[in-house]
């Protein structure tokens, strides 16, 4: 299974100020790693990971290819040594999409990274420009045309519920990103952090942020669309531990984002599927229906606290799940009155045994067993 060795680098004297970000937070709170961290940290995980050669060393915190040249140089060498046949995979970094050129990715090549993150955020230039983020859309399709063009893995980070982003906008980013198609995505619903610009903007009212259902369903449907179009998200939705709890006045967080969009993307499906069997009359008059998802998913598809379930249950339909082998992820498979039958007389066959009605597979009866005359 991947792993990460994760080593935040806090971006030293950045020059920018994105409106979402409270800098002095992050590098006051954050020890800036050196070169003895990082190589302890690689000595300790090659004792613990499971298969070191799926394992990557990842600077995570920002823009990495803007941090000062000989600090970044420092990292990297630190890093690569612990790069190559018999040790791990490789290296992963995150960065902004105007810090990549030719000669920043030359020398990235040469010590042995092999996965690029851009912080494209939005891909609407009116969003960015709002949100301060000094960069453009263009500046985010040239670096990732520059990162697939030298063999790099691609991954692009996207915040969803920005100030000035309305459907329209997230839209425009949905799209841009699906048809540059990464390797991977990170979907990030917009934390609003004390002292930023964005927490300015809260409180003079001038930032009335999208609901908490509104950001829910955008970004259930970017994990769906990416997921179907084999793109790996590698996130979606802050870690508790990577939030500053304390500092934060507004937004979208919950601390099982992830769980919410599943729940939700199995919901859809499957009541498109009622949808579709109740207009065309093959749903029986108890509006009982099974559905099956992939094996191991049972859990996601029933939803937090049961949510689907109870769902259902307001809307008059009695809804039960079964797990299948080779189903899609988030796929779901209405199953017709016979195999629900089947499938749950497989599966139950004590409670059947114990019972003292049967229900018959030919009239679809419920009757005591001596009274069936199908035999
Ligand atoms: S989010 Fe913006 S302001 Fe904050 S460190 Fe990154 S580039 Fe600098």
């Amino acid at each position: 299974m991947h792993s990460n060795i994760s080593i935040f680098v806090p971006h030293v004297g950045c020059p920018h100020k994105c409106a979402f970000c409270d800098q002095n937070a992050i590098t006051g709170k954050q020890k800036l790693p050196h070169k003895e961290d990082v190589e302890r940290a690689c000595l300790q995980a090659l004792g613990q990971v499971d298969d070191i050669a799926d394992t990557e060393i990842a600077f995570f915190g920002g823009s990495f290819t803007a941090i000062p040249r000989e600090y970044m140089l420092e990292l990297l060498s630190a890093a690569h040594k612990y790069v190559g046949e018999g040790r791990f995979r490789g290296i992963r970094i995150s960065t902004r999409p105007d810090y990549i050129d030719g000669e920043i990715l030359d020398i990235l090549k040469s010590f042995g990274v092999t996965a690029i993150e851009l912080g494209a955020q939005s891909m609407s230039d009116e969003v960015l420009e709002a949100n301060e983020r000094g960069h453009t859309a263009e500046d985010v399709r040239k670096a990732s045309r520059l990162i697939r063009e030298c063999g790099f893995e691609l991954g692009l980070q996207m915040m969803i519920g920005l100030y000035k982003s309305c459907r329209e906008q997230e839209d425009e980013t949905f799209s841009e990103i699906m048809a540059i198609h990464p390797d991977t995505v990170r979907i990030y619903p917009v934390v609003i952090l004390k002292n930023t610009r964005l927490a300015e903007l809260l409180e003079s009212g001038d930032y009335e942020p999208m609901s908490f259902d509104e950001v829910l369903s955008l970004s259930a449907r970017a994990l769906g669309a990416f997921t179907e179009a084999g793109i790996r998200v590698i996130k979606c939705g802050l870690h508790a531990s990577e939030i500053v709890e304390q500092d934060m006045v507004g937004g979208f967080y919950h601390p099982a984002f992830r769980e919410l969009c599943e729940g939700l993307l199995y919901r859809l499906n499957m009541e498109a599927l009622l949808d579709k069997a109740v207009e065309e009359g093959r749903l029986p008059e108890n509006k009982n229906a099974v559905f099956a998802v992939k094996k191991g998913c049972l859990s996601k598809a029933i939803g937090q606290k049961k949510a689907n379930i109870g769902y259902f249950e307001k809307a008059g339909f009695k809804v039960k799940m079964t797990e299948e082998n080779d189903m899609g992820l988030y796929e779901v498979r209405l199953l017709d009155e016979l195999e629900a039958a089947h499938r749950y007389s497989m599966y139950n066959k004590k409670l059947i045994k114990r019972s003292r009605v049967c229900g018959c597979f030919y009239c679809k009866k419920h009757l005591p067993p001596m009274k069936c005359r199908a035999g």
